[in-house]
């Protein structure tokens, strides 16, 4: 098989990463944008020893999952991956994807899932955007997403994940930038002065925050840019963030308010937050808050309970059980996390939270061996990469009756529960949960209990 040969084939599974698997003679090939079911003319790329990948021509027999992608550039633009399948084929896909994991990683056999928790509809979910600025070949001012793997600007104001206003708000930056000449920031050279437009906007409240990111400290006829925007219903904060590097990092630590107040704010569950443009806040707030409403029925909270909640970010989970536990610990490792988290303690008259920043791995440890802290309930929810053995080790320690892991990558979920699973915590229930429409990520939330004592195992 060599590059630009071209086959039918009948796309038989798919990868964790979004792409249709087809076989030839056995050898298979990757095809993006292909669907189970269907039969498709595809074109080798790049071939490799035991597989290649093969681009998607024509599809000659369209699957049932098939689906017409309601975005022009779902292709072409990195953000989606699975616009073509329906939303039904695609909750199949990801609860599967799940399953396998724990299965083929973590060797649970014969355990199963709660019926996945999709959205009601799979689009405009997303409340932050951060769309880059810049020219095209032929020298028009675009903002729009990065082609996959690269940084060359696919044109789309109104990307279909996030919220209608993006396109007004766009339309009114790139004027103000045509009328006032201001030109955007050019990547290879490091001239220019516009970079990312990031904008947020709170579902509940309807208010919206605009941040343009720029390459310096002053933009000119900023009154200007501001007329324009402020009239969008619900404009509640626009800001400059100063992002002078040359970096992909996109935003700069000094921001600037330049009309309004410096944030937002939105609502998950009963608590409500303050959002500025640089803290983090979870992108899809709706299923957020049912994530953590299994999150909290699985903890199985009295009011009595000691609850730690590690990697706990801004707060969101801690804040989310507060109320029905009897005192909440969350450890984060970035600071101004640990900020706001406590600000949202405070601002919702919340006084059972108490936040540390540091390791989890570290910071958890310390408190176990010097104050023999004590937990019912640990609640995790780790970045991608999963939790340090350390951790885990001290969780066993601890003794705590029950584990509620939140999980964005459940392969590293499968193998750190296959830990504690080896050294006395069992597997009570699990469920996907979908915040992430028409990408291949979905969120796992499981329970895990300690067997009695005379089923436990030592740890050495
Ligand atoms: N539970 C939070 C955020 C989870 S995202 C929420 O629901 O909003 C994972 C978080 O883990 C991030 O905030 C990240 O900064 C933090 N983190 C990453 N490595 C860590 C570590 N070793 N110890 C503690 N926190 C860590």
């Amino acid at each position: 098989m060599k590059k630009d040969d071209i086959f039918n084939v009948a796309i038989e599974d798919i990868t964790s990463e979004g792409a249709g698997i087809g076989k030839v003679d056995g050898f298979p090939l990757f095809i993006k944008d292909a669907v189970i079911g269907d039969t498709v003319e595809a074109k080798v790329m790049k071939a490799k020893k035991n597989y290649a990948y093969a681009r998607l021509m024509k599809v000659l027999k369209p699957s049932e999952d098939r689906v017409d992608p309601p975005c022009p550039v779902a292709r072409q633009c990195g953000g989606c991956q699975i616009q073509a399948m329906s939303y039904e084929a695609e909750l199949r896909f990801k609860e599967k994807k799940i399953l396998n994991n724990l299965k083929r990683i973590g060797g649970f056999e014969g355990i199963s899932l709660e019926p996945i928790i999709g959205m009601k509809y799979p689009y405009r979910y997303r409340n932050k955007a951060q769309f880059p600025i810049g020219r095209n070949k032929e020298g028009r001012i675009v903002a729009g997403f990065y082609a996959g793997r690269t940084h060359s600007i696919i044109e789309n104001r109104d990307c279909l994940l996030g919220v209608e206003e993006n396109a007004e708000i766009l339309d009114a930056v790139i004027s103000w930038m045509e009328e006032c000449q201001v030109e955007p920031y050019n990547e290879t050279d490091g001239t220019g002065l516009v970079r990312h437009c990031l904008i947020r906007k709170g579902f509940r409240t309807g208010e919206l925050m605009v941040c343009l990111i720029v390459n310096g400290r002053k933009i000119p006829d900023s009154d200007v840019l501001v007329e324009k925007l402020m009239c969008i219903k619900g404009m509640t904060s626009i800001n400059l963030n100063v992002n002078r590097e040359r970096t992909n990092v996109i935003l700069g630590k000094e921001t600037l308010l330049l009309w309004g107040k410096p944030f937002i704010e939105d609502w998950i569950g009963e608590v409500r937050y303050q959002i500025s443009p640089r803290s983090f806040f979870q992108v899809n707030p709706v299923q957020t808050e049912k994530l953590y409403q299994k999150a909290l029925e699985y903890a199985g909270l009295t009011g009595e309970e000691t609850v730690w909640d590690l990697y706990c970010g801004i707060g969101t989970i801690s804040l989310f059980l507060a109320r029905k536990a009897k005192q909440v610990y969350g450890v984060e490792i970035v600071p101004e996390a640990i900020e706001d988290a406590r600000r949202n303690a405070e601002n919702n008259g919340i006084a059972n939270a108490s936040f540390y920043v540091g390791k989890a791995e570290e910071v958890v440890p310390q408190m176990f061996e010097r104050e023999g802290i004590h937990a019912d309930v640990v609640v995790l929810d780790p970045p991608r990469k999963g939790c340090d053995e350390t951790l885990l080790q001290t969780i066993v320690k601890m003794q705590a009756d029950r584990i509620v892991y939140v999980s964005c990558d459940s392969a590293t979920l499968a193998r750190d529960l296959r830990y504690l699973c080896d050294r006395g915590y069992e597997w009570k229930k699990g469920v996907g949960v979908d915040q992430f429409g028409k990408t291949v990520h979905v969120e796992t939330c499981v329970l895990l209990s300690k067997l009695n004592s005379t089923q436990h195992i030592e740890v050495s």
